[in-house]
């Protein structure tokens, strides 16, 4: 079949993909909150004739087109979450779609319809599994912990806790691609991909003093803020020790809960991602960073508690599904609108995770502008973004799926899995969690580090 007979498919409901691009974008909803998306995009498969499994507890489905011969399974995925952004000009209920997932999620509606037409999976083995997955901004950790609490969800991203639940364990190979915004330098560029990206721990730090009056007994006080401040620039006097090849990245944020300005903080809370290229770099650099933040505790006589969380793991593409990916974007946008590198990103996914056992990949499309996770961040061009993107994912499933699927298998027989299966990267990633005090007085005065 021809390339262009695939791409008709998609443009035929054109309509339908850039409605659902404009509804999810004036709908925003952040991770784990995503029931009307998913409703939203349910009601389109569902529509189309697809039979969903609903993950039920949290936002989300996928479903399974079976071409009716034995074969790989593939996996393509759409992500349903927004940002808490309140400062955007088009924040709803705080959140805003600036980092483009409701392009993705459009693109996914266009995938879905185009495969339900006839002749779309002649010739073709195995099945292609699509799904609407949650919670791929690391965010409100707080509330996620609750919901662990609460035993809803075991992880913090929601590919990783779609993989907890099994829902990618007889899945082969694994793609999505991810909304991109064009700069001066690159506006020629509609595909491009990196060799990977960041991987990234979650910190959760709350540093404990005393409460007395700023004025009047400052002596009896234990100030929070000047602790959690201290440790900060402990952290910044660590950064000429990360080597620029693991590209360390710590970024904090801090909440200091002073009640007023008459007391002395008892409470401040710091946040913060420990990003590396490695899990080895990371794991280095995390140590170093508890070490500085136990140091302004320590300081001032006041206590810090660290929630230390897996965040993701390190994105490695895999060069065999590249290949593949390549050639099919060449065909939709031409060979010079395409640029592959082999540099690691800064950001951090949960694809990262998927990629350490499945072969995997993470590529960008064009048509956002602004800054990703910024206020001035919006869909520009929905017919690059989710159109052009659609067909795209829909000739990588067909060029994987035909000849009785060649390409999946070479894929496949080269991929090099980060552990050896999904359960041993659980039990991996499973070490990185700990909740602990850093600090501790004994009754001499004499202070312990943990
Ligand atoms: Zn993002
Ligand atoms: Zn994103």
């Amino acid at each position: 079949m021809e390339n262009q007979f695939y791409f008709d498919l998609v443009s035929k409901h054109r309509e339908k993909i850039l409605e659902a691009e404009r509804y999810i974008w004036e709908h925003p909803e952040s991770g784990f909150k995503e029931w009307n998306t998913s409703a939203y995009m349910a009601k389109i498969f569902e529509d189309a004739g697809y039979t969903l499994t609903y993950a039920g507890d949290i936002p989300g489905f996928y479903t399974d087109l079976d071409t009716g011969k034995p074969g790989p399974k593939i996996l393509i995925m759409g992500e349903l979450d927004a940002l808490v952004a309140p400062t955007h000009p088009e924040a709803w209920n705080n959140c805003a779609h600036a980092c483009g997932h409701n392009a993705q999620c459009a693109g996914l509606v266009g995938i879905a319809l185009a495969l339900k037409e006839p002749g779309a999976l002649d010739g073709l083995c195995g099945s292609i599994r699509l799904m609407a997955v949650p919670a791929e901004e690391l965010i409100e950790t707080d509330y996620r912990d609750s919901l662990r609490e609460q035993g809803l969800i075991h992880y913090l991203g929601g590919k990783v806790e779609y993989m907890y639940r099994g829902y990618m364990d007889d899945v082969d190979i694994s793609f999505m691609i991810h909304t991109g915004s064009r700069t001066p330098e690159n506006s020629h560029i509609v595909f491009s991909c990196n060799k990977g990206a960041n991987g990234c721990m979650a910190k959760n730090i709350a540093y404990k003093g005393m409460a007395s009056h700023a004025g009047g007994s400052p002596h009896n006080g234990i100030n929070a803020m000047y602790a959690a401040t201290l440790g900060l620039n402990a952290i910044n006097a660590l950064r000429e020790t990360f080597r620029d090849e693991d590209k360390i990245r710590v970024h904090p944020i801090m909440e200091a809960n002073g009640s007023a300005v008459n007391i002395i903080p008892a409470k401040a809370t710091v946040n913060t991602f420990v990003r590396g290229t490695s899990m080895d770099a990371i794991v280095a650099a995390n140590k170093k960073v508890t070490r500085a933040l136990a140091s302004g505790a320590l300081a001032m006589g006041a206590e810090v508690f660290v929630s230390d969380r897996p965040g993701y793991a390190p994105l490695l593409n895999s060069p065999e599904l590249m290949e593949v990916a390549k050639e099919c974007m060449i065909a939709v946008a031409g060979e010079n609108a395409v640029s592959f590198d082999d540099k690691m990103g800064g950001g951090s996914t949960d694809m990262g995770d998927l990629s350490t056992v499945i072969p995997s990949m993470h590529p960008h499309v064009a048509g956002a502008r602004g800054k990703g996770h910024g206020d001035d961040y919006g869909i520009e061009d929905p017919e690059t973004a989710c159109v052009k993107s659609a067909q795209c994912q829909v000739l990588m499933a067909v060029e994987l799926l035909k000849d009785n699927a060649a390409k999946a298998k070479y894929v496949i027989e080269n991929f090099k899995p980060v552990y050896p299966s999904i359960q041993a990267y659980f039990e991996a990633v499973d070490q990185l969690m700990s909740d602990r005090d850093l600090v501790k007085y004994t009754e001499n005065g004499a202070e312990v580090v943990f």
